[in-house]
């Protein structure tokens, strides 16, 4: 599939049997189906075919960039095959349901994310006597076709792959902590090499430094 069709709508026909062994294996991650592993299976099928990719891959030719953690990653990763613990799913969490998709090669992208309207557009792919709203965006996320359902453009990283994903055995110690810091996420300060904890970009504070 070419990279200028980035339109994929897989065929309603064969959305259901597709769908199914992968919703079942995002929710054998948690307690629950609910609506975002829906749609992160939807995201995940519909991203890696807009950039020509077969899944579920199990090697490093794509990497996905997913806006937010929890149910919604489950769907992706069933999806996708792709994992945090290989460095092929990435999450930058900004609280979006939207997912990114990278050829690793060519570094051409594409960002996935749900049609601004879904919720309301749902109620037409669910039997009339669904009154409820959670279920009806549970079964209509399963049916709606892929241009209904979602937004998918085309985009450029802000910093290269080669950047963000680093190289195997690259490492420094950070001249304040000592702590060694891999994938060269080091920062340079007043000719210091520090992590980004003692630069003052940390996520905490210590509370007694001994
Ligand atoms: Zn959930
Ligand atoms: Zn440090």
């Amino acid at each position: 599939m070419s990279f200028d069709h980035i339109h994929v709508d897989i065929s309603e026909v064969d959305l259901q049997p597709r769908l199914e062994p992968l919703l079942q294996k995002a929710a054998a991650w948690h307690h629950h189906l609910c609506p975002r592993q829906v749609l992160g299976v939807r995201i995940g099928l519909a991203g890696a075919a807009a950039l020509g990719f077969e899944v579920p891959r199990n090697d490093k030719k794509m990497v996905v960039f997913v806006e937010t953690d929890g149910c919604f990653i489950s769907g992706v990763q069933a999806a996708t095959g792709l994992s945090v613990n290989r460095r092929t799913l990435r999450i930058i969490d900004l609280g979006r349901i939207g997912v990114t998709f990278v050829n690793v090669k060519s570094e051409k992208a594409v960002r996935v994310a749900p049609q601004l309207d879904v919720r309301e557009k749902v109620w037409r792919y669910v039997g009339k006597d669904q009154r409820r709203r959670y279920f009806a965006m549970l079964e209509g996320y399963q049916k709606m076709p892929d241009r209904e359902l979602l937004h998918i453009e085309k985009v450029r990283l802000s910093s290269t792959l080669r950047e963000i994903l680093s190289r195997p055995g690259v490492r420094v110690n950070c001249q304040q902590c000592g702590e060694e810091i891999i994938n060269e996420r080091e920062v340079m300060i007043d000719g210091q090499v520090l992590c980004r904890a003692c630069a003052g970009q940390g996520y905490y504070q210590i509370i007694n430094r001994q």
